[in-house]
């Protein structure tokens, strides 16, 4: 380690708060970059600094932790240049472009600690596009940030544990869940509860907010087919089919989301090598088991380079600080090389737990035969699953960056964050290929959209 060492964290959630720590214990003064204007990430995610709310209202069983992870960072703000509201917008080999304030700026670095953590895995149904469709994740962001519900009667579907747990915080805020419905099957659940004895306090928990859920009356659905959501200026509804035939509830808003995928952006424009995750059904930025990602200098950590939860971000958070240390020829105290030993096998248990939930929740494998084709998959560039059929068959094209360039699928201000999932599943049916072989959309900078022109900040007194 000299003095020109010059690390850069992005992303102050668990993950990257925990690398920050373990940094500044071993004498290291890292930045930390931030778009969120507090830290906490996805789970821990706080509300605005006038809101009063209890950690336990707010978080729930995860109070304590959030409450750790929200000190442990207080606490670190003296000893690290920690950056809030700053976007990470791009990045090439030694330095980070950044939007903060409405200004842009440059952040160099010799190492790299990418902790971006996770998205919702959203896949269409007919009707998506009418107000009140939010995606799972944002129906949370709602109620943890903001203090509010996505509508008065609720539908939650999709599939994936935040499922049941985002349908438990709506229940016990007081919203009305007019129905949570769930692709899995409760075979699925059943078959996987092995493997998810991993961690059994995890699924504790996961049981826990069945029975409550179960418990107050809020209906649960397994096994089910989204339908269409019903509405033209507003939803008012939602049809599904299970074994007892098509289904209608009523209700003015819904939530939907199939598991997260991870924000590989960045590992992505700085030329990370990537590998095909068959478990999550994703492409993801190979790491090693400490975090080394294939681009010297440059650390994953956390749900960003494949989903673990959140205990494993902070796990993995300090284990890729650990490996930084000791790659910039730091020397490990004794008792944080027994902690890594200790990270090193929590993650694997991580790991193997990682496979009952994905067994439990299985993404619909079969929703790509069954879109039709006036369904709309790119909202932006409003591209349909018929456009995209089209586009390929005319075309010959078998894979995502040539569908892009053709059809303008992933073109627009979410660059296929949000659509990227179901076009490619579209593609690979259409083809009768594999998903792994239609490949991946690639990154491109900027990874979230920023102004064309950066304006000065008025002067105070000056009306903007
Ligand atoms: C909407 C949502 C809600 C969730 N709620 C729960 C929950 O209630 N319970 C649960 O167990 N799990 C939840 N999860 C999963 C959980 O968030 C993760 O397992 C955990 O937070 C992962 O921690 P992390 O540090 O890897 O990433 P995160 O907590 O996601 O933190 C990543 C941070 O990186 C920042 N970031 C990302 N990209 C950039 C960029 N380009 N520039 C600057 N900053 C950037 C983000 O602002 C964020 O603060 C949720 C996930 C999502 C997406």
């Amino acid at each position: 380690m000299t003095a020109l060492t010059k690390v850069v964290i992005v992303g102050a959630g668990p993950a990257g708060v925990r690398a920050a720590q373990m940094l500044v214990r071993n004498g290291l003064r890292p930045t930390v970059l931030d778009e969120a204007s507090r830290w906490g990430g996805q789970i821990y995610r706080q509300p605005p600094l006038n809101f009063e709310r209890s950690k336990k209202t707010l978080y729930g069983f995860d109070a304590a932790r959030a409450e750790s992870i929200h000190s442990t960072m207080n606490g670190l703000l003296a000893h690290v240049d920690y950056q809030p509201d700053t976007l990470v917008w791009n990045a090439e080999g030694g330095q980070l472009d950044v939007l903060r304030q409405g200004q842009t700026a440059t952040v160099p670095y010799t190492h790299l600690i990418l902790a971006t953590g996770a998205t919702d895995r959203v896949l269409p149904l007919p009707g998506w596009t009418v107000p009140g469709v939010f995606s799972l994740g944002g129906s949370q962001v709602a109620l943890k940030f903001q203090g509010c519900a996505i509508g008065q009667r609720v539908v939650l579907m999709g599939t994936g544990p935040l499922l049941y747990l985002i349908a438990y915080q709506y229940a016990k805020a007081g919203a009305v869940v007019a129905a949570m419905l769930d692709t899995a099957k409760l075979t699925d659940q059943i078959v996987a509860l092995p493997a998810m004895l991993q961690q059994p306090t995890v699924l504790a928990k996961g049981l826990y907010y069945v029975g409550w859920l179960h418990s107050h009356g809020v209906p649960l659905h397994s096994g089910v087919q989204p339908v269409r959501v019903l509405g033209e200026s507003r939803v008012s509804g939602v049809v599904w089919r299970d074994g007892q035939g098509e289904q209608t509830v009523a209700c003015d808003a819904i939530g939907i989301g199939y598991g997260l995928r991870s924000e590989t952006q960045l590992a992505d424009i700085l030329g990370c090598r990537f590998y095909f995750d068959d478990l999550q059904r994703c492409w993801l930025p190979e790491r090693d088991d400490v975090g080394r990602a294939s681009v010297s200098g440059l650390y994953l950590a956390g749900d960003g380079a494949g989903i673990l939860g959140a205990d494993a971000a902070e796990w993995a958070g300090e284990r890729a600080a650990l490996a930084l240390v000791a790659d910039t020829g730091g020397r490990l105290a004794p008792k944080d090389s027994a902690r890594a030993l200790m990270l090193d096998a929590k993650l694997a248990q991580s790991r193997r737990f990682r496979i009952g939930l994905e067994r439990a929740f299985p993404f619909p494998v079969h929703w790509a035969a069954q879109a039709p084709d006036d369904l709309v998959i790119c909202r932006c560039e409003e591209i349909t699953a018929g456009d995209l059929r089209r586009t390929a068959q005319a075309t010959g094209t078998v894979e995502m960056n040539r569908l892009k360039a053709l059809s303008r699928v992933g073109m627009g201000r979410c660059q296929g964050r949000i659509c990227g999932v179901a076009a490619a599943e579209i593609l690979a049916h259409c083809t009768g290929q594999t998903i792994q072989a239609v490949g991946r959309l690639r990154g491109q900078a900027p990874v979230k959209p920023i102004p064309f022109t950066v304006s000065e900040p008025p002067a105070l007194g000056e009306s903007p």
